[in-house]
């Protein structure tokens, strides 16, 4: 069968997942397949379930498909010059700190590229951030204190010869699956690797954890320089490597304190048993990784939790070598290419540093602009701080959606709205940002898009074009290229494609650099555009003279032997203080602690996964978990609607009871926009505090209160269309997903229950196109009441169901997994039709519950029926019978926690039998 393939990467993950998008060219559908790309190293052929379900976010609709101007459509070339005139025009008026460029981790290393050789060079401003700002800013600013630059040392063949792997902040098994599969796979390999997890949540990964320290919140400073102190103390440090290559030891021992451990693990809140265990697997196993993520960088004091992890390293030269060093691992696809570009405002192009004047003038000199950006710009808070207060006047957004990401989010949006400018480049109409966007711009989607982006491990894969652009979609840097041209500077910005870019990006980091700085991709300066087009993935640096197609490429490590890019080439230890684990904010009216991320199958503010039905049934609604005893104090039962406020805002979700949660604190999942729901977005409740050095805002240690919402009605409903609930008033809760064939919607609502069904016909009615139309004026209605409850189905002259609508004065009970499959079912008599009435699945027809394995559609109550029937005793059985975990096993994790417990309950229940 002919075949046309194409490799590319992952657009959702800091992992840098191969991918291999395959097409039948005889298959008139032109249907995509997706899969893992066995040779790309960062995935060896594995793909999670966000991976794996890349194919069906090729589907055209909210696509953004021509530029847009006040509402209206435009042209490129209209929509470019007004762009131009008015930047142009702003800072003639207030000068070039008036403008700011807020884009994102998104965006391919080309487009980065170009627009900061725009704003920096030639704008002369550093007014240009990224929204990887609030993802790993930390890790930079923990990198360049530490190294003098902004290196990863390590790379993922470490975790496969570790000893022991610390996770520090990190939900790996949902937020970068496919390594914490790697790690899994060489446990099974090597049962001696012990895996630690310090996390102040029992998350997922903490299920397969040898050790789970849940320390208080922000308490990682204080645990790490209790480390350092204790392998000080056990002279387990490497005498010779600090003497040869590391400054700041003493100090930073000096700086670790005196307390003891049993005073540290009280202010750590965990037991002395457990602390001592951690304390002994670090000093008797060399081979440790420490991995951290946005635990530690999301923080009011991030920056020094990094370094009180990378202390630790360099004082035992724990670095660099197989086995060992410190790796932050990064949230998105290219927020590492972003750094390299200087994406951020504190930084300049290819690892040059903004304050540095030596490496000002080189990139000037390189680029012949016209200017340097030459003082750090403003980080993205203080950005729309500047913009809320009218210091910025004119502002361009790149593929990021700050009206739901950023922290405060309601003044974020006030900001926008008072802006006098904003430009906002998206493929999709339905981002919150967008209907603040003065011009609109159309960008390529991934699929579309052609260029590279950089993953955890300094690895620069190709991202390649799979489908042809659709309608007016056009490169990001090719609209900044535009833009430039208009404002006159036509030389620097005449590129005709993305290897023109990337050659002169290798060659900026070649130019003059001679060993002095990390980055260094100069074997690519003089690549053909058929090189960079067939290029394999590399680890930089790639000095020049290097092969840029080596057939197997060494793991490159940095620091085993020092080398470091300070001054001096000592890398340095920082005197950390411990601070005080906890939140000082607690108050009577703010008593609880919340804490935000990610949850295994939505990707940011689900613009692309929320529209994926597979991907939603896993989640469906915004929830808050809650730990058993503050649920029952605050009087609140599981899957009650809960209200959680901060003093920036309130929003609403359902309440997930989990003991996963310590007692006096919450979690809630961060991707929830209004697109999918009437008031969920957590970014309102997170105040904008910010890290001191890194600027990077805290988002996991917000104090909150929490309180049952008490609706006079609560609905499930189904309907064929995507609702627009935006115009229905009283709706103080409502969240939809999309479902096979249809949308599912759950609300609760201070209206009665007639109140509701009124204004919920609007729904039921919305015609979306003239068949449906007609099709609606002949809706069959089958209505049930009794004291209580209402439920209403209405069928459409075909037979199936085109709406249900179950109201009651309490929570619905009813299976959400059979009802969201009858949209799928044919109702071809009057019986069938009543059985809907009984608002449960008749005895015939089996419940799934909620979606554990997206793959292969797999619901927890079938996984826990296979387990208390006897047929299943493993996660390996389960998978043989129901097939389930055995794709991308992004749930092989749940899978075993539903086992174990349902396990438990048999051998308890034939105990006392
Ligand atoms: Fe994509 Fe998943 Fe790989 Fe991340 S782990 S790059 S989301 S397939």
């Amino acid at each position: 069968m002919p075949e046309q393939i194409t490799r590319t990467t992952c657009p959702y993950c800091g992992v840098g997942c191969g991918v291999i998008a395959s097409r039948d060219t005889s298959d008139p559908t032109g249907v995509i397949k997706i899969s893992g790309d066995p040779d790309h190293p960062a995935n060896e052929g594995k793909l999670c379930s966000k991976g794996m379900a890349l194919a069906e976010t090729f589907a055209t609709s909210h696509r953004l498909t021509h530029p847009v101007i006040d509402g209206t459509a435009a042209s490129w070339d209209d929509a470019t010059s007004l762009i131009a005139k008015q930047f142009q025009s702003t800072i003639e008026e207030h000068g070039p700190q008036s403008v700011g460029f807020y884009v994102s981790g998104q965006l391919l290393t080309e487009d980065y590229y170009v627009v900061n050789k725009f704003v920096k060079g030639w704008l002369g401003t550093a007014n240009i951030d990224t929204n990887s700002r609030l993802c790993m800013a930390s890790s930079v600013a923990g990198h360049k204190r530490a190294f003098g630059s902004d290196t990863v040392p390590g790379c993922y063949e470490d975790l496969d010869s570790a000893e022991l792997i610390i996770l520090v902040g990190s939900n790996l098994a949902w937020c970068h699956p496919v390594i914490y599969q790697r790690i899994i796979k060489a446990k099974a390999v090597n049962p001696g690797l012990q895996i630690i997890v310090i996390d102040p949540r029992r998350s997922i990964t903490a299920d397969n954890a040898d050790l789970h320290l849940a320390i208080k919140p922000d308490g990682d400073t204080l645990l790490f320089n209790a480390l350092l102190r204790e392998l000080h103390r056990r002279g387990l440090t490497d005498t010779n490597y600090v003497r040869d290559h590391v400054s700041g030891y003493e100090e930073a021992i000096a700086a670790a304190g005196q307390m003891d451990n049993e005073d540290i693990a009280d202010h750590l809140g965990i037991s002395l048993d457990d602390l001592n265990r951690f304390l002994n697997l670090v000093a008797s196993n060399e081979r440790t990784v420490t991995i951290y993520s946005q635990g530690v960088n999301q923080s009011r004091n991030g920056t020094d939790k990094v370094n009180a992890i990378i202390n630790c390293h360099l004082a035992t030269a724990r670095i660099g070598k197989p086995g060992m060093g410190p790796f932050s691992i990064t949230g998105q696809p290219n927020a590492m290419g972003g750094r390299e570009v200087g994406g951020l405002a504190t930084m300049l192009a290819c690892h040059r540093d903004l304050d540095n004047p030596t490496h000002q003038s080189q990139v000037q000199r390189f680029w012949k602009s016209p200017r340097i950006a030459d003082k750090v710009g403003l980080t993205a808070v203080d950005m729309f701080k500047a913009i809320d207060n009218g210091e910025i006047k004119a502002l361009w957004i790149m593929a990021t959606n700050p009206v739901d990401s950023l922290p405060d989010a309601d003044s974020a949006a006030r900001a926008l709205s008072k802006c006098p400018f904003v430009v906002v480049s998206d493929v999709t109409t339905r981002s919150d940002t967008l209907s603040y966007a003065h011009v609109a711009l159309p960008a390529q989607a991934f699929g579309e898009k052609d260029g590279t982006v950089t993953n955890s491990e300094r690895r620069i894969s190709r991202q390649r074009r799979i489908n042809e652009p659709l309608a007016q979609a056009r490169p990001d840097w090719w609209a900044v290229a535009r833009v430039a041209q208009k404002m006159g500077y036509v030389q620097g910005f005449d590129y005709q494609s993305p290897a023109e870019i990337f050659t002169e990006y290798a060659q900026l980091s070649a130019f003059e650099n001679n060993g002095c700085v990390d980055f260094d991709i100069g074997a690519c300066a003089d690549m053909t555009e058929s090189e960079y087009n067939n290029i394999r993935p590399f680890q930089w640096p790639l000095i020049p003279g290097q092969s840029i197609t080596p057939s197997t490429q060494q793991p490159i490590r940095f620091f085993a032997n020092g080398h470091f890019y300070t001054p001096d080439k000592r890398g340095r230890m920082i005197p950390v203080t411990s601070g005080t684990p906890g939140n000082q904010q607690l108050n009577d009216q703010f008593p609880l602690i919340l804490n935000t991320g990610r949850i295994r199958d939505q990707w940011h503010t689900m613009t692309r996964t929320g529209y994926i039905p597979r991907l939603m049934g896993h989640r469906a609604e915004p929830f808050v978990e809650i730990n058993p005893s503050d649920a029952l104090i605050h009087g609140i039962v599981d899957a009650d609607i809960v209200s959680i406020s901060s003093p920036t805002g309130t929003t609403m979700a359902r309440a997930m009871l989990s003991d996963r949660q310590s007692p006096g604190q919450l979690f809630v999942p961060m991707h929830w926009s209004n697109q999918f729901s009437g008031n969920a977005r957590i970014d309102t409740l997170i105040e904008a505090v910010t890290d001191p050095v890194s600027r990077q805002p805290a988002s996991k240690n917000q104090s909150v209160s929490v309180q049952r919402f008490s609706a006079s009605t609560y609905a499930f409903m189904l309907c064929r269309s995507e609702p627009d609930l935006t115009g229905v008033t009283n709706l103080e809760y409502w969240a939809s997903s999309p479902v096979e064939q249809g949308w599912r919607i759950e609300i609760a609502s201070s209206m009665s229950i007639s109140e509701l069904t009124q204004a919920l016909l609007t729904i039921v009615y919305r015609p979306d196109d003239q068949k449906d139309a007609s099709d609606l004026s002949q809706l069959e209605q089958v209505d049930y009441r009794d004291g209580k409850t209402h439920r209403i189905a209405w069928f459409k002259p075909s037979e199936r169901l085109h709406a249900l609508l179950y109201l009651a004065p309490t929570t619905v009970e009813t299976s959400r997994s059979w009802a969201t499959g009858l949209l799928k079912n044919q109702f071809n008599s009057h019986a069938t039709r009543w059985q809907l009435m009984a608002g449960r699945a008749a005895s015939d027809q089996p419940d799934k519950g909620a979606i554990v394995c997206s793959c292969f559609n797999v619901g927890d109550k079938e996984i826990a029926n296979a387990v208390k029937s006897g047929t299943c005793a493993s996660t390996e059985a389960i998978g043989q019978t129901l097939s389930a975990g055995t794709n991308c096993g992004s749930c092989r994790n749940e899978i075993d926690v539903i086992v174990r417990r349902h396990n438990t309950q048999r051998e308890t229940s034939s105990h006392y039998s």
